[in-house]
């Protein structure tokens, strides 16, 4: 490409979001901001737009909009500030971008995801949870637009590097017979399910390896943000639950392997950083600098391999059973999974609880096939509502 590949960072303020910008930053001939999205972060989002001089940024208020225009006017930058859910999904698909990060987190980030790959861009996809609700239309949004799907969860990332470049179709006809998803189990995973009854969510959220938003880093704890892993890796490498394998592995250098008949198992490694496979999305099938410090394995010394205890983390079971049920059962393991978290972040939850109120949403709620948008949604704001519920029965 002659012209520097314009670039919307939905979700631009978090933890994705500013590696993203590091990356671009270091390669300014080949990347251009178009837009930066932000919730609520208005400080961090003025100054990501003083440096990259995006044509457009969005926020989730008006009001918030406002100060930044004032903001943007005295600094003298040019950027336009829009508001709202309908200038998130603008920016996604507008003629002029080539790439769209999709790092929102939650299920707030699903209709700008879908608005990329409908739009036939290339996605980076981060937000996970937009896979997991809606996967069977997501992935056919995919194809029929012929967008390029690039996974940027690492785990996701690392098998995407150890497949063969056509994946499609099964993994059985490229010769795989299993990915292995790895995990570092988390910040607790020597406890005891009666000391896990006592985690406070900043324990939870203080990851051994990753530094990450508040909400994966809960669900990193419970070993939820394996079972959607393991929900969206089904749905991108047209696997079975039954094909995926999770293996805890604490040190967190091997980022996940795939495992062909014959034998070979390939793995990709790599320091836990997040700008390795946001770099490689960027600009894959080229390598570029990522800035993250090469892996010195006499350092790392050894890596250790466990199998995760589904006793002590049930979540990653309901996960795989809720992808087993198929339909909207994913979504509502997501929907009743965010309230959840949310509830354990303002102490109004247990961390043991967040598995038990997903688990009761999950048995309340009837399963419907997806075969439309709507149905996703509808099953997510009920979940939710039931959600709630369960939540004040477990409350603390
Ligand atoms: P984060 O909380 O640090 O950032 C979230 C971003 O989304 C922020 O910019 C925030 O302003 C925006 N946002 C939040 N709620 C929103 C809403 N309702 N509407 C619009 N924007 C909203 O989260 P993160 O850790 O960067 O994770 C982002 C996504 O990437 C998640 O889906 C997560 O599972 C996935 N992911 C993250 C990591 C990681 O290392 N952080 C790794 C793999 C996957
Ligand atoms: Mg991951």
């Amino acid at each position: 490409m002659s012209h520097p590949q314009r670039v919307t960072v939905l979700g631009a303020t978090g933890s994705i979001g500013t590696s993203t910008l590091d990356v671009i930053a270091r390669h300014p001939e080949r990347y251009q901001v178009y837009a930066l999205t932000a919730h609520t972060s208005r400080e961090t989002l003025l100054s990501q737009c003083i440096e990259h001089q995006p044509a457009i940024a969005v926020l989730a208020q008006e009001e918030d909009a406002q100060w930044l225009r004032l903001e943007l006017r005295q600094a003298r930058v040019a950027t336009e500030v829009a508001v709202g859910e309908q200038a998130l999904v603008d920016v996604a698909q507008d003629s002029s971008v080539d790439i769209v990060m999709a790092a929102i987190v939650g299920a707030a980030g699903l209709l700008p995801a879908l608005a990329a790959a409908r739009a036939g861009k290339r996605v980076l996809l981060a937000n996970k949870e937009a896979l997991v609700m809606s996967g069977a239309l997501f992935m056919q949004a995919v194809e029929t637009a012929k967008a390029t799907l690039l996974p940027i969860d690492s785990e996701h990332n690392a098998i995407y590097q150890c497949l063969p470049s056509e994946h499609r179709g099964g993994l059985a006809r490229h010769g795989v017979s299993q990915l292995l998803l790895t995990a570092s189990g988390g910040p607790f995973r020597t406890w005891s399910r009666e000391a896990l009854a006592g985690v406070t969510p900043d324990q939870a959220c203080a990851h051994p390896n990753w530094s990450m938003g508040r909400k994966i880093s809960v669900d990193s704890a419970t070993l939820m943000n394996k079972g959607l892993e393991l929900i969206e890796a089904c749905w991108l490498f047209d696997a079975t639950p039954e094909q995926i394998q999770v293996v805890v592995h604490p040190q967190s250098v091997i980022h996940s392997m795939a495992a062909y008949h014959d034998g070979s198992v390939l793995a990709q490694l790599g320091n836990p950083d997040m700008r390795t496979p946001i770099a490689y999305g960027l600009a894959w099938p080229e390598r570029i600098d990522a800035g993250v410090e090469a892996l010195d394995l006499f350092q790392v010394a050894r890596l250790d391999f466990e199998a995760p205890d589904e006793g002590r983390f049930p979540c990653l079971r309901l996960a795989r059973e809720a992808m087993q049920q198929g339909g909207s059962a994913p979504a509502i393991l997501n929907a009743a999974n965010e309230v959840a978290v949310e509830a354990f972040l303002a102490k109004r939850l247990g961390f043991n609880a967040i598995g038990d109120v997903v688990a009761a949403v999950l048995n309340d709620q009837s399963v419907e096939p997806i075969d439309h948008l709507e149905t996703v949604l509808n099953a997510d704001q009920h979940a939710r509502r039931t959600a709630q519920q369960w939540v004040s029965h477990f409350a603390r």
